[in-house]
């Protein structure tokens, strides 16, 4: 799971900020006119600041109901989702999320299954030393800044939080090699908080779809928390991951095995008909029937 954005061709673009700051927003002043400059003029009266415009969110072509109605489908195929990611508990959570940047889930699990039989907690995790942790995920992307990430969280863990993972986004951002994303993963499969961490297939989805369209990651989480209905805000994460995995992918979407496929907006979309809509194991891939 990466904070990267999607940008093959099927993808979507994005900037993490888009936001240019304007002079003022840069703490530049204006150009001060002296008083009694000898010209016989007033000086200038400082230009007000004019007020940021709102940015409104725009309307997307579902009703509620429909909305809701995806949802409930998607809950129906996985009543239970779980994270691709191998993990024991919170801490071995925390240190796939945090090593899966750039990286597949596939990847991470294959080093962190020799990792985590070493160490599965952050005092025997900061007691490996990062030679030793480098040499078991030096098969992912970016594993030497990874590996200095993990000792350095582990060391963290046990010296303010007690060796445990803590259930809050602050803590949990202040932690090395911590973000966002990483944040809202722990807090929502580790603690069962309703978050909502973005990666490039949510990031997809909320655009082509057009039911969370965003230019970041930031306004597409913004916008599926809005519209997903509260009963299905827990699991939303895992289902709209598992979705554009497996279904909606990024390059061509598998519209024939899509169980929403009567309800989608996309410009994309190939089929109107709905797959049959069955239980599915927690991470398996729907089959063509
Ligand atoms: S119908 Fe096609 S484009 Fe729409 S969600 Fe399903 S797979 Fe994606």
């Amino acid at each position: 799971m990466t904070d990267k954005i999607d940008t093959s061709p099927g993808g979507i673009k994005a900037s993490s900020n888009p936001a240019r700051e304007t002079p003022a927003a840069n703490g530049a002043r204006p150009a001060r006119v002296a008083a009694g400059s000898g010209t016989g003029t007033k000086a200038a009266a400082k230009p007000k600041p004019k007020p940021k415009a709102k940015q409104r969110a725009p309307r997307i072509p579902y009703a509620p109901e429909e909305i809701a109605e995806i949802f409930r489908r998607f809950s129906v195929q996985r009543p239970e989702p779980v994270p691709e990611l191998e993990h024991s508990n919170p801490f071995t959570l925390l240190v796939a999320v945090v090593l899966s940047a750039q990286a597949t889930d596939a990847g991470v699990n294959k080093a962190t299954r020799g990792l985590f039989a070493a160490a599965d907690n952050a005092a025997a995790m900061a007691g490996l030393g990062e030679e030793t942790i480098r040499e078991h995920v030096k098969t992912i992307g970016l594993y030497r800044n990874k590996a200095k990430n993990v000792l350095a969280l582990s060391r963290q863990l046990v010296e303010h939080h007690g060796g445990e993972v803590p259930a809050d986004r602050a803590a949990l951002e202040a932690l090395p090699g911590v973000g966002r994303k990483t944040a809202n993963v722990v807090l929502n499969t580790a603690f069962g908080e309703e978050t909502l961490a973005v990666d490039t297939h949510i990031f997809r989805l909320g655009n082509r779809l057009k039911l969370a369209p965003g230019k970041t990651v930031d306004e597409v989480e913004e916008r599926f928390l809005k519209i997903i209905p509260p009963a299905y805000r827990r699991h939303a994460h895992h289902w709209l991951i598992l979705h554009g995995r497996y279904v909606c992918k990024a390059r061509k979407p598998d519209c024939g095995v899509c169980v929403i496929a009567d309800l989608c907006r996309a410009e994309e979309k190939t089929n109107d008909q709905p797959a049959a809509l069955v239980e599915l194991a927690a991470t398996a891939p729907p089959v063509a029937g």
